[in-house]
């Protein structure tokens, strides 16, 4: 076979489009046939990434300022003004005494398996080493390294042999996913309370003093389509983690930052006063400007290690990395002084509404949800019984090639491989993005909804 290319990586698509350069949501791409070069919007910022969209001139001249520094100096013999600046930032703007440490890693990944670590950690300090299993759910996405492929459901993405750390050490829970998985005679109560009652069952079938955490993404992203969880679905599981003694963790890679309308999603789902243990974040914190994630932890965790060791342990080459959090910086100082926060939140409720009134009609749309940007689309076969497509059809895919070919790039997601799911589409636009922008989305997207209506028949 002819080699194609030097890279390797998960999905191989046929003639993916290279990427010449992008300004606010707009992409410049080449057709790697023809080499027709045109705009696209860029619906979804890649992966979620975006917050300030495209060729941004402060964050163009942060980076400038940034590389004039110093080009790496090693974190665990010196400090940097930037990593420290940055911590503090989001320590403080997040609400009252959630958080008071950060570390900063390159990749959402990353800052799961350092978060996966520092919960063995945490219960060591504390006396409690068996503490080594986790509590996950199905359907869900954390990560491609072995830890956080692990917790992920690791059968939900790409063409691959699943890996795992062993399964006794990585239970699985239910998913939160009103749409499809709350019975018909089932309150949102009653639905919750099934849930919650899953997780505590899970505690004690397990043992819970094994139990380390539990942790779920706040707002599910790639893996359910933006299913935001039902009212007081959280809360419950974040008492029943400290009933047992475990830590509650959230995983707001794709969904915080702003993202979700709010900081952090959670302020959305969960008392104020009672956030996550640990909070993993990525993705929007640097914009796609540079590559970096992190880890926040709750004064509670951070006193542990303080009053035990000493040290909050973490030893990578690149963590907190200076030109990287100086950028970050710059990022988050912007969405901060222009409101950015609020305009993801009042746009994301334009397009949801958009998407809602332009679809209603539609025989292939099932349900339309998210908050803020971060809005997603469920194609479905029957709008009665709710039943999927064959996943094998991959509508999810079809219907962002269509949107491609009318100008426009989103993530379309297929049907899980037990079929039970709809295929999903992901709308995730930079927060910056505006209403007029929003209509050419809805439009580009209801027209792509129609072109498949018509080839299904
Ligand atoms: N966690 C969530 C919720 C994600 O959506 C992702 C990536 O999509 C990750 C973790 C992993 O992040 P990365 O791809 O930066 O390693």
């Amino acid at each position: 076979m002819a080699q194609k290319s030097y890279l390797f990586q998960s999905v191989i698509a046929e003639n993916q489009p290279f990427v010449l350069g992008g300004r606010g949501i707009y992409l410049t791409v080449e057709d790697p046939v023809t080499h027709e070069v045109r705009e696209i919007i860029d619906g979804n910022t890649s992966a979620s990434v975006g917050s300030l969209g495209h060729g941004d001139p402060d964050i163009v001249q942060a980076m400038k300022d940034a590389a004039e520094e110093c080009a790496y100096s090693f974190p665990l013999t010196t400090e940097n003004h930037n990593a420290e600046d940055l911590a503090q930032f989001i320590v403080t703007h997040s609400p009252k005494d959630t958080f008071a440490a950060a570390v900063f890693v390159g990749s959402g990944s990353e800052a799961n398996e350092n978060m996966l670590r520092l919960v063995y950690q945490y219960h060591i300090e504390n006396g409690q080493p068996q503490r080594s299993r986790f509590i996950s759910r199905n359907q869900s996405y954390h990560g491609f390294t072995i830890g956080s492929i692990s917790i992920a459901d690791s059968n939900r993405f790409y063409n691959y042999k699943p890996v795992s750390l062993p399964a006794e050490q990585c239970l699985k829970v239910s998913e939160c996913y009103e749409y499809q998985k709350r019975k018909p005679d089932e309150s949102l109560e009653q639905y919750k309370d099934r849930l919650v009652k899953e997780v505590e069952d899970t505690f004690i079938s397990a043992g819970p003093d094994t139990i380390g955490a539990f942790i779920c993404e706040t707002v599910s992203g790639s893996s359910l389509g933006c299913a935001t969880p039902v009212p007081g679905y959280l809360e419950g599981i974040r008492d029943i983690c400290h009933k047992y003694g475990a830590l509650f963790v959230l995983d707001e890679v794709m969904c915080g930052m702003g993202r979700a309308g709010t900081y952090h999603a959670w302020e959305q789902f969960l008392p104020l006063n009672k956030g996550p243990d640990i909070q993993t974040i990525g993705k929007t914190l640097g914009s796609g400007y540079v590559t970096i994630a992190g880890v926040l932890v709750s004064p509670a965790v951070r006193d542990v290690f303080v009053n035990g060791s000493g040290v909050m342990p973490s030893a990578h080459t690149y963590q907190s990395h200076s030109f990287n959090c100086k950028v970050t910086l710059a990022v988050q100082k912007k969405i901060f002084e222009n409101n950015l926060i609020e305009n993801s939140k009042k746009m994301g409720d334009y397009l949801n509404a958009s998407l809602k009134e332009k679809l209603k009609d539609s025989k292939i749309i099932g349900d339309i949800r998210g908050v803020g940007t971060f809005q997603g689309v469920e194609l479905i076969k029957d709008k009665a019984t709710k039943e999927p497509f064959d996943p094998k059809l991959n509508l999810g895919h079809r219907l962002a090639d269509i949107c491609y070919k009318d100008g426009m790039q989103i993530l379309g997601l297929d049907g899980t491989v037990d079929g039970k799911k709809g295929d999903h589409m992901m709308f995730s636009p930079a927060y910056t993005v505006t209403k007029e922008e929003i209509d050419k989305i809805v439009s580009v997207f209801v027209q792509a909804c129609d072109e498949l209506e018509k080839e299904l028949g």
